[in-house]
């Protein structure tokens, strides 16, 4: 989990929620359900809605709330609430617990073909629903809770295992996102290969391990994206986003360097 420094909401959505007299902390608790529920419709499909989601694709860096999949300002993503519309409406509009997570295998179960392969698990977002996570990446020390291994399963690290409750707490977390499923994992290897590999990887080729690059090189690259400060990857130069998966891997190499290259 990667802690995400939330930054002023968008002058847009200010002004729509003053427009719309959208202040749901005056409302009564007998509408504030039915009023949340409205606003949040009335929201669908508007430019202040677009500019939510830009912003926090922003925030992100461009990587899923949860699982850091590469998302974009498309069906790729989606707002989640921190805290569920069901339990916490009057958080319905709260900039604050807004953030960007993937489709959560939506796109995928869409175009599986449906009479051979039975449908994918969930994650993410969409596995999480009204569930309430008790560490989340707003939390600056959320990463400290996980270990990433090199099978690419990610679990609470021993101390926080033998600290109740937060022990239990990183526990559910992994499982409401479900974040150590089949897919995730093979995401989570795929991101590692590209960056080993000299040539950008085609997901329908074998890997080709003598494009493998020389640990000089691979050292030198990631010295050049890894921020000591935050101990993950910073943003890429490029494109000014982060690498998806980039603490998987970046923990996970740092075990594999010691192993491909003796
Ligand atoms: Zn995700």
């Amino acid at each position: 989990m990667k802690y995400i420094d939330k930054q002023q909401e968008p002058q847009s959505f200010l002004t729509w929620k003053g427009r719309n007299n959208a202040d749901l902390r005056s409302r009564n608790t007998q509408n504030l359900s039915s009023e949340a529920k409205r606003l949040w419709k009335k929201l669908n499909g508007t430019p202040e809605k677009e500019a939510i989601k830009i912003s926090l694709l922003k925030e992100q860096g461009y990587i899923c709330c949860y699982c850091q999949k590469r998302i974009a300002n498309d069906d790729s993503s989606q707002i989640e609430h921190l805290k569920s519309r069901e339990n916490y409406p009057i958080n319905t509009l709260d900039y604050d617990n807004f953030l960007a997570t993937c489709d959560g295998g939506q796109i995928d179960n869409t175009n599986r073909d449906k009479s051979s392969s039975p449908s994918f698990p969930e994650y993410c977002g969409k596995n999480k629903g009204s569930n309430e996570l008790n560490i989340t990446p707003l939390q600056v020390n959320c990463d400290s809770y996980f270990q990433y291994q090199l099978d690419f399963v990610i679990n609470p690290t021993a101390t926080t295992i033998s600290i109740s409750p937060i022990g239990n707490d990183a526990a559910n977390v992994l499982s409401i996102l479900n974040l150590n499923i089949d897919k995730l994992k093979a995401n989570r290897y795929q991101a590692l290969l590209t960056l080993i590999l000299k040539n950008p990887l085609d997901a329908d080729l074998e890997p080709n391990y003598a494009n493998l690059k020389s640990k000089t090189e691979l050292e030198a690259e990631l010295n050049s994206l890894f921020d000591q400060t935050s101990q993950t990857f910073r943003r890429h130069n490029n494109n000014n986003n982060f690498l998806p998966y980039c603490q998987i891997s970046y923990q996970a190499i740092k075990e594999l360097i010691s192993v491909i290259y003796p």
